[in-house]
């Protein structure tokens, strides 16, 4: 079934009508969203320092909420993919003083984590509500969008400096020390700075961008989720970035951004045949994602394309962070007339494909995934959306 993309004024009904529920018929003064992402290509290199290209997504996290006298806080989401409770209270700890993760709920860390990293006056008392169309750990980054989202919403209470740059990596930093994810900053960088109708090509060492247009009608993004969250032991994410630090240090480079293949086949006998593997895929696809800038610039789709397979398959082989059922819906993508390429996008280990193809072959290649994945695969047809923003009410 293609998934219906929720419009963002329905969410924001929802999320008002659940504070009057959640607060004795209160109603909420501010509002925000922040949406999750699409990566088309560069995979695990943001945290080596290199090129990303994702697109702002519109399915998008809503804040709605007021501020509060005194210091308490209280929370609701809305999603019920979310661990129990969905509802928590706290209180904001003196002026200076941390504002520490607890066990659970999860969900309540990534908020506590952008309270602390905001870069605004001190956070005072609130209560707000959270709705999202993101699906969660599904690898469209609903983390971000909901740290985003509560930034953008702070924001509203108390301004800071509004640097859009410093916002994404104060998100990056609250789901590094709350949420005890060793993120890289593209899924906040574009959650922020998403531009509807662009890609955005992020160098992630100097954090500089560009845009990149996406606006040809004849061409659809197509996210496929496979419904599957392997979470194996969870290790598998800060084990690979321990692996390429120690590929970029055996080179004696600072990151893989500053190591080139001639490098790495030099010092093959220095490292492990696994952390070569590792190293090869980085260094490998942050080329990769240059070249793809290129090819789109040129609207040379196929050659987008052919290197959004190559990303896939060096994911599978070398990197090795794909799945059978992800594998299954590259190979059946690749099979559909009018489909230019394929790829697992995000972390790994199950969540979504994405898929760049003639809008004509949009329903065949729909029909084609469902008959050929053993799964039940959610679609999403995608245009490239907006980042972050206030809402008014009466949308
Ligand atoms: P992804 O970012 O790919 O969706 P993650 O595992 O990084 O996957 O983040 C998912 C986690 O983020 C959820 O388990 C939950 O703790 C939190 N989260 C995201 N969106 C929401 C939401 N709307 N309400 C509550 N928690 C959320
Ligand atoms: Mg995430």
């Amino acid at each position: 079934m293609a998934g219906s993309i929720p419009a963002v004024a329905d969410l924001l009904a929802a999320a008002r009508f659940r504070f009057g529920q959640e607060f004795g018929g209160d109603a909420p003064q501010v509002a925000v969203c922040a949406p999750g992402r699409v990566n088309l290509i560069g995979e695990h290199t943001d945290y080596n320092q290199g090129f990303v290209l994702p697109m702002a997504l519109p399915l998008v996290t809503v804040v709605v909420g007021k501020q509060v006298p005194g210091l308490d806080v209280t929370v609701v989401t809305a999603t019920e993919d979310a661990d129990e409770p969905r509802r928590v209270d706290f209180v904001l700890p003196p002026l200076g003083s941390p504002l520490p993760p607890l066990e659970s709920p999860r969900w309540a860390n990534y908020v506590k984590g952008v309270i602390q990293h905001y870069r605004g006056p001190p956070v005072r008392g609130f209560k707000a509500v959270v709705v999202s169309s993101v699906p969660l750990g599904g690898g469209l980054s609903s983390s971000a969008s909901l740290e985003v989202a509560f930034y953008t919403f702070l924001q509203q209470l108390h301004p800071d400096d509004g640097d859009l740059v410093s916002k994404a990596v104060a998100c990056q930093q609250a789901e590094h020390s709350h949420a005890g994810v060793p993120c890289g900053i593209m899924d906040q960088f574009v959650s922020v700075l998403g531009q509807a109708g662009h890609a955005l090509l992020i160098d992630c060492r100097s954090l500089e961008f560009s845009t990149v247009p996406l606006l040809d009608p004849a061409l659809v993004v197509l996210v496929t989720d496979s419904n599957v969250k392997h979470r194996l032991t969870g290790s598998e994410y800060p084990s690979r970035r321990k692996q390429c630090q120690e590929a970029a240090s055996t080179l004696g480079r600072d990151s893989l951004r500053e190591a080139s293949m001639e490098d790495l086949q030099e010092a093959r006998s220095r490292m492990d045949d696994e952390t070569f593997r590792r190293a090869h895929h980085v260094i490998q696809e942050i080329r990769r994602t240059l070249d793809a800038v290129e090819a789109l610039k040129r609207r040379d789709y196929h050659q987008f394309g052919r290197l959004m397979v190559q990303s896939h398959e060096s994911l599978r082989d070398l990197y090795q962070v794909s799945c059978s059922e992800l594998d299954q819906l590259v190979s059946a993508a690749m099979e559909v007339e009018g489909v230019y390429g394929s790829r697992m996008t995000g972390g790994g280990f199950g969540g979504c494909t994405v898929t760049l193809l003639q809008a004509s072959a949009v329903h065949r290649a729909i029909l084609h995934l469902q008959e050929r994945y053993s799964g039940t695969p959610t679609f999403f047809v995608t245009t490239a959306s907006e980042g972050a923003r206030a809402l008014t009410f009466d949308l």
